[in-house]
């Protein structure tokens, strides 16, 4: 396993300064007919997105010393990956210090020190063997307790090795962003955990795929199939912004995926989740989709160390082809304005708004666009939720009222919602009419079109 990472925080004096400087800087260079006056290349005129910072108001990353990530990095701390090893080294163990990392390419988390691709056979030991797994824990004969012994147990350690490799932790104070539009990670989970001020831009983030799934018989009432890797996981992170992100299951569908004991046997958990005690978070111009479960905001009904935390803004982001969880919430004031949805035809939906235990979520102007088989009753589900705020909403082109579709449409086994959700939004952009805000999202959301 990776060593346990520095997480002193740096001294964060000055950082409003620092991305100040950077924000005049910028404009200076933007002045009209600067770029007139010298042709310049493609790459001269390009913005370097490492060095940006979060703008002043930008949703809840922005509150009190905002984010700037790694962007006051000197030389020495600015670099350029091609391979997973490059990565690792310029991650540094999650260290602290400041630093840009730009991703250049495809790199593969499933690979080996010389950069040899693995598969899950190259992971499996001590006779793990999925018949054999399947076998020894099929509830006929196992039963419903939890799966243990020795087919488990090497389920575990072959798991541990592969965790070794794909989950890859992030520090504060870095700026992890993709170069040009082409810049892909695949299979790895990144995790931001007790860590501050963290920017990841500009990159696609695909198929974080567990290739030991472990079945846990009392999930769901049927039992289901349980996977470790979250593409994106903030756990006690604050000030992060996720920005111009592409996160998905590509080339790996779980609808492709067998079923085992009557269940889909997953291979992705979220796409990102931000949990235990993560707040001050910014999520932008970003794309998630062709997933199920996609943003998971709070774990738990019971962690109740998560009140006052988990502040969330979504803005500008699009859920394509996802089933559920964009986002589910528990807890967390969750600004979710100018977001584009889209359910295409044939596609697996459950819900897009989830409202669970004391989550106080604002909606605004957000588009939905679904087949005839999905109605707007669909869009919100609620479980022992009591509140969400709504405005400016559209539904296949026409206004809707997400809350009195909601509560008119219970059938009761949850309490109506009510629209107080005790707080008002302050920081953010303009928030624009959800037709002109799915016309740009559509546009301009996702790796590869930041800058
Ligand atoms: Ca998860």
């Amino acid at each position: 396993m990776t060593a346990s990472p520095k997480t002193a925080a740096q001294p964060r004096t000055g950082r409003r300064a620092v991305a100040a400087l950077v924000l005049l800087v910028g404009c200076l260079a933007l002045q009209p007919g600067a770029e007139a006056a010298t042709p310049a290349t493609p790459a001269a005129l390009a913005p370097d997105l490492g060095r940006e910072v979060l703008a002043a108001d930008d949703g809840w990353a922005a509150e009190g010393a905002g984010t700037t990530g790694g962007s006051a990095a000197d030389d020495a701390h600015v670099f350029t990956v091609r391979n997973r090893a490059q990565l690792v080294a310029a991650l540094d163990g999650g260290s602290a210090v400041p630093k840009i990392i730009r991703i250049a390419g495809t790199i593969d988390a499933n690979t080996d020190d010389r950069g040899r691709e693995l598969g899950c056979a190259d992971y499996a030991t001590d006779g793990y063997e999925l018949p054999a797994y399947l076998a020894a824990y099929d509830p006929r004969t196992w039963g419903g307790a939890k799966p243990s012994g020795p087919q488990e147990e090497a389920r575990q350690a072959s798991a541990a090795r592969q965790a070794e490799r794909v989950e890859l932790r992030i520090g504060s104070n870095t700026t992890l962003v993709g170069l040009g539009r082409t810049a892909v990670l695949r299979g790895a989970s990144l995790q931001v955990r007790d860590a501050d001020n963290v920017i990841v831009r500009n990159l696609e983030l695909r198929d974080a795929y567990d290739c030991f799934p472990v079945w846990q018989p009392n999930t769901g009432g049927l039992g289901d199939w349980k996977t470790a890797y979250d593409t994106l996981w903030l756990r006690g992170a604050t000030h992060v912004w996720v920005d111009h992100v592409t996160a998905s299951d590509r080339g790996h569908p779980d609808e492709k995926e067998p079923t085992y004991f009557g269940r889909n046997y997953l291979r992705h958990d979220g796409l990102l989740d931000i949990t235990n005690g993560s707040d001050l978070v910014t999520v932008s111009w970003s794309r998630f989709q062709e997933h199920d479960k996609a943003i998971l905001i709070g774990n738990g009904d019971t962690v109740t160390t998560d009140r006052g935390k988990l502040r969330v803004t979504l803005h500008h982001n699009e859920f394509d082809a996802v089933v559920q969880r964009a986002p589910r919430v528990r807890f967390g004031q969750v600004h979710l304005y100018n977001n584009r949805y889209v359910v295409p035809e044939g596609a697996a939906y459950r819900y897009s708004v989830g409202v669970s235990t004391e989550s106080r979520i604002v909606a605004e102007n957000n588009s939905f666009t679904t087949p005839g088989h999905v109605e707007a009753a669909d869009l919100l589900k609620s479980w022992n939720g009591s509140a969400l705020a709504q405005s400016g909403n559209e539904f296949n082109g026409f206004p809707v009222d997400l809350l009195a579709i909601y509560n008119a449409y219970n059938s009761g086994s949850e309490r109506d919602l009510t629209a107080d959700v005790g707080w008002t939004p302050a920081l953010h952009g303009p928030v624009d009419s959800a037709a002109r805000a799915a016309t740009d999202v559509a546009r301009g959301a996702g790796a590869g079109r930041a800058g």
